[in-house]
């Protein structure tokens, strides 16, 4: 039987875009209520417009939102297209962790990884800040995933070095922007974040973040001002496309440029 580890292939798939887009559901909630200070395990869910208390109905991820057209049941008031958005990007990228890394705990922590992204991307969206919580909740389960992945002191001594000068790039850019610019294109919680960010890729992974958060950061920056943005154009998104593609590809085994400038 050729159809059974196919099928099995297939339904592992499957679990990581359901457990996606639950994840994903609860990483708009959290976008929501952690930059107004409100909790996540209590009070149900309100529409924003009537305030009707959302039900069983209105919850399953992204079928809610298709089954009503994106409106309200109760005040038929549209439902920011955000939502499915959040949840499918965080079901692709389970999916994705699940592709590279089978399933198990290192794909487990790669999605756990991913919504946290996905909550950070959310909030800088809306309110131009990285938020020190998910900057901390991603470091610990850096470390996590590093114990995982590596747990050799070489390995722990790249992820070290990785933070260190994750940190230090972020904080000279930062520096040179507000002399050169006048201006905070990176602000503080950025610069935290690339900390971060080494963390994860340790330091020979670094520059595969740095070069996609770039290049994501261009493209995302023209389509901001495209759709008439305000000047303030928020990095995060870019840092944490850049930081989730940096890690699967190191998982995935993909050379890294800063090992292969090394080798030579
Ligand atoms: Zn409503």
């Amino acid at each position: 039987m050729i159809a059974a580890p196919l099928m099995d292939f297939g339904m592992n798939f499957v679990i990581a875009a359901v457990l996606g887009l639950l994840l994903g559901s609860f990483a708009s909630l959290a976008a929501h209520r952690l930059p107004r200070g409100e909790t996540l395990t209590t009070g149900r869910s309100h529409c924003p417009q009537c305030g009707h208390a959302l039900g069983m109905a209105d919850l399953v991820p992204l079928f809610s939102y298709l089954l009503s057209r994106g409106k309200c049941r109760h005040c038929h008031a549209a439902i920011p297209a955000r939502y499915p958005l959040i949840e499918i990007g965080a079901a692709l990228a389970c999916v994705l962790a699940v592709a590279v890394a089978g399933p198990g705990l290192q794909a487990a922590l790669l999605g756990l990884l991913a919504v946290g992204l996905v909550i950070l991307t959310a909030v800088d969206l809306e309110h131009q800040i990285i938020p020190d919580g998910v900057s901390l909740a991603l470091a610990v389960l850096g470390l996590g995933y590093q114990a995982l992945t590596g747990n050799s002191p070489q390995a722990w001594a790249l992820a070290g070095a990785g933070a260190l000068a994750g940190f230090t790039i972020a904080w000279l850019l930062r520096f040179m922007f507000l002399r050169l610019k006048g201006r905070e294109a990176l602000g503080f919680g950025d610069v935290k974040f690339f900390a971060v960010a080494g963390l994860w890729t340790g330091i020979m992974g670094l520059a595969d973040f740095m070069l996609i958060s770039g290049l994501a950061g261009i493209l995302f920056a023209a389509v901001w001002r495209w759709r008439g943005g305000d000047a303030v154009f928020p990095f995060g998104p870019a840092l944490a496309f850049g930081l989730y593609s940096a890690v699967l590809l190191a998982a995935a085994g993909a050379p890294q440029p800063l090992s292969l400038l090394m080798m030579r």
